[in-house]
């Protein structure tokens, strides 16, 4: 068992945030563009840069592929990172429709979870932090993909090893979240990176978490 206990960390943040609900499916294929658009930037160029993406080219994937890549950048470039993030979509959307016939990942919703994030992880640019974002906010899939808050909480709670890269905390940590929780617990850890477990000057002093982190006591 960890230490301090998953449960109990997960209880105090369902206490001060409340405990999140999964809102429901939602397209895979635009889920995973807005996941990777997502990558390196706030939420707030994310929604712009995909809103520009889809007023752009009329919501139309077909458009989207066969548009010159120079297009896509210019579509995108409010996110940052365009020039890499613009021929990603492209192959992404090129090779879904080679393979499937059709602009969709609707058929991952019948395939197992490793497969599923094995197949998103062959598109180069789709790490596990990205394949798990899409499965479980579009798929209702039980993964648990981590964010930079996320990394950061659980390495300050002396959960996963700052040396450990991304690929090993979501091994380490994704078994030990009860799957019915995955959702919920990833919303309310994102949460408190956001609102308290800040990078820098983390509020240690207002923290429901102090008595159980050996960070937040050695730092305050
Ligand atoms: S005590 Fe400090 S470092 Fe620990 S979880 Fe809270 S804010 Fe983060």
């Amino acid at each position: 068992m960890l230490n301090p206990p998953i449960r109990t960390v997960l209880d105090r943040l369902y206490d001060r945030y409340g405990r999140p609900e999964y809102s429901g499916p939602d397209d895979l294929l635009g889920t995973l563009v807005r996941t990777i658009l997502s990558q390196n930037t706030n939420r707030q160029n994310t929604d712009r840069s995909f809103a520009r993406l889809m007023d752009t080219f009329g919501g139309d994937w077909q458009r989207i592929a066969e548009a010159p890549t120079e297009a896509v950048v210019d579509a995108i470039e409010i996110g940052g990172l365009a020039r890499q993030k613009a021929p990603r979509i492209q192959s992404i959307l090129r090779d879904v429709r080679r393979e499937h016939g059709q602009y969709s990942l609707e058929h991952l919703r019948d395939e197992g979870v490793d497969e599923a994030q094995s197949y998103l992880e062959s598109f180069k640019g789709v790490g596990p932090k990205t394949a798990k974002f899409t499965l479980m906010y579009a798929g209702g899939m039980p993964v648990f993909p981590m964010d930079t808050h996320i990394l950061r909480l659980c390495e300050r709670l002396g959960w996963t090893d700052p040396k450990a890269g991304s690929r090993q905390a979501h091994d380490f940590m994704e078994p030990r979240i009860p799957q019915d929780e995955h959702y919920a617990a990833h919303i309310v850890m994102i949460r408190h990176g956001r609102q308290t477990c800040h990078a820098r000057s983390p509020d240690c002093s207002d923290c429901t978490l102090l008595d159980l982190c050996p960070y937040g006591q050695n730092h305050s």
